[in-house]
């Protein structure tokens, strides 16, 4: 274990069968649906680029993957409350369906600001599947059709996950030592 980390909540394994049942879940939902046109899955840069390579590897019908990046953190551990648009899509999500890959829900504020973003675009309809969802008070109500773990509300970094651009390429889910970032 990395000597910043305290805790591991979810090893390589842990992740590996919960993303592969969110893609069977998401299969199952969307096949016949969404039809040879397939879904949009929407990943939300950097910290869910992990997660969204293995997650439509899971998924066993036409789809296609595009790009956003949303600024709400900085380098710190608390929510702004101010999401910018780093990145925009790259294709036109009008009519399509739409999945959006989230790395982790804590205020909820990101979610809830890009949910309202891309239905202003017309899909034909949108969901999100956030691989971990924090037990934040006070969290936004956002509708997270699919969601891989709770976990505590502690600061988390792994498989995606940063702390000031490091630890994403941890292979498992842990805690960060709250010495590193205090
Ligand atoms: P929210 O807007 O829901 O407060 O936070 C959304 C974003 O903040 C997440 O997509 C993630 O990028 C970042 N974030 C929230 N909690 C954590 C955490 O525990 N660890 C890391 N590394 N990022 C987090
Ligand atoms: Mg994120
Ligand atoms: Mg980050």
């Amino acid at each position: 274990m990395h000597q910043d980390v305290s805790e591991i909540l979810f090893s390589e394994q842990d992740i590996a069968e919960r993303v592969a049942d969110i893609g069977a879940a998401i299969t199952r939902d969307y096949k016949e649906l969404a039809g040879p046109a397939g879904i949009v899955v929407v990943c939300v840069l950097r910290g869910a680029a992990m997660y969204t390579c293995d997650l439509i590897r899971a998924i066993d019908m036409p789809l296609e993957v595009d790009f956003m990046a949303v600024s709400s953190y900085g380098s710190g551990v608390k929510s702004s409350g101010v999401v910018r648009i780093l990145k925009d899509l790259s294709s036109d999500i009008h009519g399509k369906h739409v999945v959006i890959a989230e790395d982790i829900l804590d205020s909820g504020l990101t979610l809830s600001y890009l949910i309202k973003n891309l239905e202003s675009r017309g899909p034909a309809s949108i969901s999100v599947a956030t691989l971990l969802r924090k037990n934040t008070p006070n969290q936004a109500d956002v509708n997270c059709r699919y969601v891989g773990f709770t976990c505590p509300d502690k600061f988390i970094v792994g498989y995606g996950l940063d702390y000031a651009e490091h630890y994403r390429n941890l292979p498992y889910i842990g805690v960060l030592k709250p010495e590193i970032y205090q």
